[in-house]
């Protein structure tokens, strides 16, 4: 430790005297009361204006833990890095989580929620920092380090300012005061008291204890242009007064994990458990080997692309669900439970490499999920879904919902056998697309039988059951000598264009008389 400063001098190196003390802090920010085994987690992005696939994962398994043990996940915005931010990219954030049913509670008592509406307790804290010597105001330039940095890569010694190479690290309250004079505003550094050739055990729920060398940089607390915490900082201050119990966030974050238990231990702060997420992977189609989803080349990296494309949120999640927590797809296909929020997931078993999302699989979860929605539900989805995202064309599909319900509604009777073609809204409304006489085109490369039409048209009712209706196909293959699936198939390309569609005679019962009629007249 050095020499602490003055109250005088912290108020003028923080550019603002400190707001509370740390008692006072504890006091504002009690331990929760909650049950016992409750998990406090949170959700806390920075709003860059893109959701990650993997922030969705992490944002899930919050929500999981905290819910499941009738704790709390809170969502807090990261917004300290200024030179990032993009407007509106808290609002991606938010309206991202509602689309995908997550839910966070509210809880005032322990915002604020921005980073940047939460300087007076960074301040606080620093200040306490600052008072016992274990921070100080570091005034080395931008040229300043870029030197230090050339010396020491030229010298092969590690980068950073740590050691010998903290210039202010012992800094007298005189060269303090002359610098501020000079008009020069102080970073805030750690005092780092941690030597690499010790080692540090640090805890993660998954992998378990991990040792590391100790951290001796000495890291920036808080940035000189704007006064903010570094992420560092901020992570120790809010998850302490936050009351986090696990922090989920990305494998990236491993690496920092000496430097924030030592944080904690130097505050003598009991450190959230924590669970470093492993990137999720995709298979590359090129070389056949398994790599990190990428911002560039996979749109589905981002979250706003299943939005987009009209996946059911829900089957993402219940795919994510199931890579958090291995067992569930077993458990769903048993019987055993219905949806994702009904099984449990365990922070241990949280797979720590290799997380593999593929996009087929995805479809196998989304063809399950649609299948066992009920009608008007899907009719719902497929309709908010066209009205947000759709063009003109899926727009004016969705319009008549009494049309569009008997359309989707075909082959969903039967519990046993319900059809499984549908993947996402968008191509649930393209496969269905030849119901509309704007978007039906006719297939006029089927040979056609075209008596078998005509004989067709001279008998259809379409008041006829079932049976009736099918005795009279039965008829006309008689009479031409030819099967009855030919038939069938015959009237099958001429309605729809298809040589493959559901239930032909629910088609025809949806579509109507008059269509029907039309549809093989104007082909005839
Ligand atoms: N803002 C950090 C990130 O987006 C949060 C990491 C964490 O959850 O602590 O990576």
């Amino acid at each position: 430790m050095r020499q602490g400063l003055s109250e005088d001098l912290i108020a003028r190196v923080l550019g603002v005297a400190p707001k509370y003390t740390i008692s006072e802090l504890e006091e504002k920010f009690p331990p929760r009361d909650l049950p016992e085994g409750a998990m406090v987690t949170r959700f806390a992005p920075s709003p860059t204006g893109m959701m990650h696939l993997g922030g969705l994962y992490q944002a899930l398994i919050d929500s999981k833990l905290a819910y499941d043990s009738h704790g709390v996940f809170m969502l807090r915005i990261e917004d300290t890095d200024t030179k990032r931010e993009v407007v509106d990219a808290v609002t991606l954030i938010i309206s991202s989580l509602k689309k995908f049913g997550i839910k966070y509670n509210d809880m005032p008592e322990y915002g604020p929620y921005y980073q940047s509406e939460r300087r007076d307790i960074y301040h606080s804290v620093a200040a306490e920092l600052l008072r016992t010597g274990r921070a100080y105001p570091c005034f080395l330039t931008a040229d300043d380090m870029e030197r230090i940095r050339s010396e020491q890569s030229a010298a092969g010694f590690a980068t950073g300012i740590y050691g010998e190479f903290a210039r202010d690290r012992d800094i007298s309250a005189e060269e303090i005061i002359k610098h501020l004079d000079n008009g020069e505003m102080p970073t805030i550094r750690l005092y780092s008291t941690g030597d690499p050739a010790k080692r540090i055990f640090c805890k993660d729920a998954v992998r378990g204890s991990i040792g590391f060398p100790e951290n001796n940089e000495d890291i920036v607390l808080i940035k000189s242009n704007d006064g903010l915490p570094t992420y560092h900082f901020a992570h120790l201050c809010d998850d302490h007064f936050m009351r986090t119990t696990h922090v989920i966030r990305g494998e990236e974050w491993l690496p920092s994990l000496p430097l924030h238990t030592q944080l904690f231990r130097m505050m003598e702060w009991t450190p959230p458990l924590y669970i470093h997420t492993s990137t999720i992977d995709k298979i590359d189609s090129e070389t056949g080997k398994q790599r990190k989803l990428s911002k560039r080349k996979d749109p589905e990296s981002n979250v706003a692309f299943f939005l987009q494309e009209g996946w059911p949120t829900m089957a993402v999640l219940e795919y994510l669900g199931n890579i958090a927590a291995s067992g569930y797809e077993e458990a769903k296909l048993k019987g055993m439970v219905k949806t994702i929020w009904e099984y449990p997931i365990k922070p241990k078993k949280i797979p720590m490499s290799g997380a593999l999302f593929d996009m087929k699989k995805l479809e196998w979860w989304a063809k399950e999920y649609i299948g066992a929605m009920a009608v008007p539900d899907l009719v719902k989805s497929v309709t908010d879904w066209a009205n947000e995202y759709g063009d003109e064309k899926q727009k004016m599909q969705v319009a008549d919902t009494d049309y569009l319900t008997a359309v989707l509604a075909i082959e969903r009777d039967k519990p046993r056998r319900v059809r499984k073609d549908f993947i996402t809204w968008s191509q649930t409304l393209e496969i269905v697309e030849f119901f509309w006489d704007e978007l039906f085109v006719a297939n006029t490369e089927y040979e056609y039988n075209r008596d078998v039409l005509k004989a067709f048209l001279e008998t259809f009712d379409v008041a006829d059951d079932k049976d009736t209706w099918w005795n009279k196909i039965v008829e006309i293959a008689g009479k031409f000598g030819i099967k009855n699936g030919d038939v069938a198939m015959n009237l099958r390309v001429a309605l729809s264009g298809r040589t493959n569609t559901p239930d032909l005679y629910s088609i025809m019962q949806v579509m109507g008389g008059t269509r029907v009629t039309k549809r093989i007249k104007d082909l005839l």
